[in-house]
């Protein structure tokens, strides 16, 4: 099957012209995805609410994904789980962007990708650890302490 060169693009044309205050909800569920070499993304599933306001269009997204990873202290690989929540404003205008600098543009078409990676970033924590009791492997032989105990561990 082809895969979606752009499968967080959101074209929303259709709000440039309606209402103030009109809104639509849009889900992503994507089995993998790749936010830049980094970060290498299964099952990402994402909520997004698109608002017509006067000085642009409002995001409001909730995403939770998951990353293959390698647990620091056992070397054992593992998911880690990802959840970030964030509102961005895509201005119309030059004169009324924030201070992420977005914008709508021309084409209408809104693409998160990049401003979701930064958000996910935040959340990769700085020790990856499979469970917060990983006991990790034994200094003097390398055992795997979450499986097994060796000589070297004294009770
Ligand atoms: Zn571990
Ligand atoms: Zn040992």
């Amino acid at each position: 099957m082809a895969q979606n060169r752009f499968p967080l693009r959101i074209n929303v044309g259709f709000l440039l012209n309606a209402p103030i205050s009109t809104s639509r909800e849009i889900s992503f569920d994507l089995p993998s995805i790749k936010l830049g070499e980094d970060l290498d993304l299964k099952n990402l599933i994402g909520k997004v609410n698109l608002t017509r306001t006067p000085k642009g269009i409002l995001v409001e997204a909730d995403f939770s994904s998951s990353m293959f990873v390698e647990c620091v202290r056992c070397l054992e690989e593992y998911d880690q789980k990802l959840h970030t929540v964030f509102s961005e404003l895509y201005a119309f205008h030059e004169n009324s962007v924030t201070e992420s600098g977005l914008i709508v543009p021309e084409d209408a078409n809104i693409d998160l990708l990049t401003v979701l990676r930064e958000y996910f970033l935040i959340e990769v924590p700085i020790k990856l650890i499979c469970k917060e009791d990983c006991k990790g492997l034994c200094s003097e032989c390398g055992e795997n302490l979450n499986y097994n105990t060796c000589e070297h561990q004294v009770h």
